[in-house]
């Protein structure tokens, strides 16, 4: 039965493709810019940490939200950077990963029928959340330059059903970002549409760019007093595997929230929570500082790339790097991606894996959260094409 499209609740669902990808990469021993990971280890502090919570046995099951020092934190660092107001005590809880966050988020508010606005290209875990739930998916494309949202393409498909718009910024994989015209717009529509909630996808909100500031809904109150706002501290410390994310929301979504986080995970691992607490109770300029080395990265990767027939898409923020490539080939995103990965040795992921239905801009993502040699390497092997 377990294949029978029939009896799947998610019958157009395969294996991700940043799980595909990364297993191609690793069969043909290319160099992995795929799936978006760093290749270089966390802050030693940060394991030294870890280790010094468990040895002091905070071994046992955190509190169901999260760890108290972990939730102020997260409540003061919220407030110094964008002005929001976050009680610890009944606003914020922590997830496994932004991965959970998302899915509680969507299991918690989404009913059968109600509609969801999300932006194409969309991180792939979006459509099947929503689909698992009943909820109907309503993907609207980004432009074409500048992948930016159409708001009245948005009010367009606003009606009685929509319940939820999901909003990702800095954006993955595109790299684009919200501007002032968003806040208002989103602001105005939710002003005239009572029953619409927010899920703000942040993980990288610490990676935006070229001195431009991250607009976090958070920090309007108007928006974040019906929204979701999600961050990772996987993508912030450089600690993907370690799975710790977090959900802001007012009181009554929150409650709503941990009803169904209790009964997904109950809690997170306890000494992650205490290595990170530490980390931002002592360490909070590196956090500030990511913006600078990540942009570094950015840069280095695209001096690497000058002169080859690549033609790079802007990127004002997250860790990836979209790149045209109708230059070198005609082949499909997916078919070119895994060219490039059995028989270049270098893998991406196409851009195709974060729409619904198929379609082909001739546009790969590269993640640039690599050591500098990594890059260099993979750039002199994609130089010769
Ligand atoms: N949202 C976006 C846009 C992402 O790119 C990712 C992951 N990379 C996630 C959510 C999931 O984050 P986490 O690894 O913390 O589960
Ligand atoms: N978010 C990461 C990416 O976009 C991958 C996360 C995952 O593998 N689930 O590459």
């Amino acid at each position: 039965m377990v294949n029978n499209p029939q009896q799947s609740k998610l019958p157009n669902v395969g294996t991700t493709i940043f799980s595909v990808m990364s297993a191609l990469a690793r069969d043909h021993g290319a160099i992995n810019l795929s799936q978006g990971f760093p290749d270089f280890n966390c802050d030693p502090k940060l394991i030294q940490w870890v280790q010094e919570a468990m040895l002091a046995g905070h071994n046992q099951y955190a509190p169901m939200p999260g760890l108290p020092l972990l939730r102020n934190e997260i409540s003061r660092l919220q407030a110094k950077l964008y002005g929001a107001k976050y009680d610890p005590d009944t606003e914020i809880t922590i997830s496994s990963g932004a991965t959970e966050a998302l899915s509680v988020a969507m299991a918690a508010f989404i009913r059968p029928g109600d509609e969801v606005i999300y932006f194409e290209p969309a991180y792939d875990a979006y459509q099947p959340n929503i689909e698992l739930h009943g909820g109907v998916s309503v993907p609207l494309p980004l432009s074409q330059d500048g992948y930016q949202i159409d708001w009245d393409q948005v009010r367009d498909n606003l009606n009685p059903k929509t319940r939820a718009i999901i909003i990702n910024s800095p954006h993955n994989p595109t790299g684009s970002t919200l501007r002032p015209d968003d806040i208002k717009a989103l602001k105005a529509i939710l002003a005239e549409h009572e029953g619409i909630i927010v899920i703000s996808d942040e993980v990288y909100e610490h990676m935006v760019y070229d001195g431009q500031p991250h607009l976090s809904l958070s920090a309007y109150p108007e928006i974040a007093a019906r929204a979701v706002v999600i961050s990772s501290f996987g993508k912030t410390l450089h600690t993907t595997g370690w799975k710790v994310g977090y959900a802001m929301a007012p009181p009554a979504l929150t409650v709503e929230f941990r009803k169904v986080h209790q009964y997904t995970v109950f809690a997170v691992p306890t000494p992650f929570q205490h290595a990170i607490a530490r980390y931002m109770q002592e360490e909070e300029a590196k956090i500030l500082n990511l913006k600078h080395f990540y942009q570094q990265k950015r840069d280095y990767f695209l001096q690497e790339m000058k002169g080859s027939r690549f033609e790079p898409v802007p990127c004002e923020g997250t860790y990836f790097q979209l790149m045209r490539y109708d230059q070198i080939s005609e082949r499909s995103e997916a078919d070119f991606s895994r060219w490039l990965t059995t028989e270049v040795g270098v893998a991406a992921i196409p851009v195709s894996a974060f729409y619904g239905h198929e379609t082909n801009a001739q546009v790969v993502r590269f993640c640039f959260a690599k050591e500098e040699e990594t890059l260099r390497r993979a750039a002199e092997k994609l130089q010769g094409l």
